[in-house]
């Protein structure tokens, strides 16, 4: 019996994952992302096509776009079983309702079509194994720390076991506990590569200058805006403050509000400690409406997306900070080039209403980073039982070599599959 691979998105770049498995006549998808590009108003690029009606099932990783933002496509004319957690299933509709306000001009589907998507989801636990009706195949979600809900999925066709990293981190947060690493024996890996020969900055330091220059800015009687990603960061931002005594006002505002009105209903499996989750939500004022947005003053911490600067309530905040000295915008995350951030960061220059202005505030970069690092897949290889071989995917090309080059260092076969490529996991051949 063989077992079939076909990349349809996310090979050989970072964006739009997309894994086809197929195993006796079969059909199971793993993630169906887009590709949104760095600059605003690009339309969204999605994955190779495959017939919704062939199909015996998917499963998603976790919520980000790049994983998820083609799925409501497939029900259209699909309605297969979606196997996903609760908590991806949540910010999956947070962040596709976004999406369709803001994409949906480039968009196939609409909004009944999620509502489609969210009608045929079947929720797992992690560890909980499923057999798919229909198939040959069983699954299971394994934690993978990147955000709440996120997974990394073992699927076994009777004959082969293979392992989709999805997006995954090795070290622990104050959101998330560590990945999970125990896989058992397996055939193949397919492995996210974003940070692949790099190495972060340690976890605990970074978190004491950040909230040390925070601290200095609103002692001052200034600012602090951090604009931070909606679905993970933000909370994880809030967290790294109050947990690291910061003593002054948080607010936060935009999706991150009902994000974190969501986390605050899971328990340990999803997120790490809820009751520091309640301990800051206590101290945190949410902004959810205009009047409450004009009613924000003075010296504080103002958490809001977006993460890079896109777009979201950030502009608002950073229209009315940029031009004094006193206050600070902390960007907590990556900042890709030609992003409104990368700009604020590197030339110290905004655009408000598409007019140039120089930003008087000072800018920072903090690293808190929600992907595996070169440490991290150090440790993941070294927990690895059986000979499987590894397929890099979700990274730049350098990122994508470096981590095929470690792979077979170790001993393991490893290749950087193209757009498209098929692979025969039984006999291990491209096909
Ligand atoms: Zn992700
Ligand atoms: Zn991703």
């Amino acid at each position: 019996m063989s077992l079939k691979m076909k990349f349809l998105g996310g090979a050989g770049q970072v964006e739009g994952s997309a894994l086809l498995l197929q195993s006796k006549n079969s059909n199971f998808l793993l993630d169906y992302g887009v590709s949104l590009g760095n600059h605003k108003g690009d339309p969204p690029v999605f994955p190779n096509h495959v017939s919704p009606k062939s199909l015996s099932g998917l499963s998603l990783s976790h919520s980000h776009l790049d994983h998820c933002g083609a799925i409501p496509h497939l029900y259209i004319s699909g309605h297969m079983k979606c196997y996903i957690t609760k908590p991806t299933l949540d910010q999956v509709s947070l962040l596709i309702n976004d999406f369709l306000k803001i994409s949906g001009n480039y968009l196939t589907y609409e909004r009944k079509e999620l509502e489609k998507m969210k009608s045929n989801s079947h929720f797992l636990n992690f560890n909980d194994e499923v057999k798919i009706s229909n198939s040959p195949f069983t699954i299971k979600l394994l934690d993978a720390g990147h955000i709440p809900g996120s997974s990394q999925i073992i699927i076994n066709d009777g004959k082969h076991r293979i392992l989709y990293t999805g997006n995954v981190n090795s070290v622990e947060t104050r959101l998330q506990p560590t990945m999970d690493l125990n896989y058992g024996e397996l055939d193949a890996i397919i492995c996210e590569s974003t940070y692949a020969g790099t190495y972060h900055p340690e976890r605990k330091k970074e978190e004491k200058n950040f909230v040390n220059k925070v601290q200095e800015i609103v002692d001052n009687g200034g600012v602090a805006q951090i604009p931070a990603f909606a679905i993970g960061r933000s909370q994880e931002i809030l967290l790294i403050l109050t947990e690291n005594n910061y003593k002054g006002n948080i607010y936060m505002d935009g999706m991150a509000v009902k994000a974190i009105d969501l986390y605050s209903t899971y328990d340990k499996q999803f997120v790490k400690d809820p009751d520091s989750l309640k301990r800051a939500l206590k101290r945190t004022i949410l902004i959810r409406d205009s009047h409450d947005r004009n009613s924000v003053s003075g010296p504080g911490v103002i958490i809001s997306p977006a993460g890079m600067l896109g777009g979201g309530t950030a502009i608002h905040y950073l229209s009315q900070i940029y031009d004094n000295p006193k206050n600070a915008i902390f960007m907590v995350g990556f900042q890709a080039p030609g992003t409104s951030g990368y700009r604020l960061l590197n030339e110290k220059i905004i655009y408000l209403r598409g007019k140039k202005r120089k930003l008087k505030a000072e800018p920072y970069l903090f690293k808190f980073s929600s992907h595996i690092d070169q440490n991290g897949f150090e440790k993941l290889f070294k927990s690895i039982k059986g000979n499987p071989t590894v397929f890099v995917m979700h990274g730049e090309e350098n990122k994508l070599d470096y981590l095929m080059n470690y792979v077979k260092d170790i001993g393991l076969k490893s290749c950087s599959p193209e757009l498209g490529n098929e692979y025969d996991i039984s006999s291990n051949n491209s096909i």
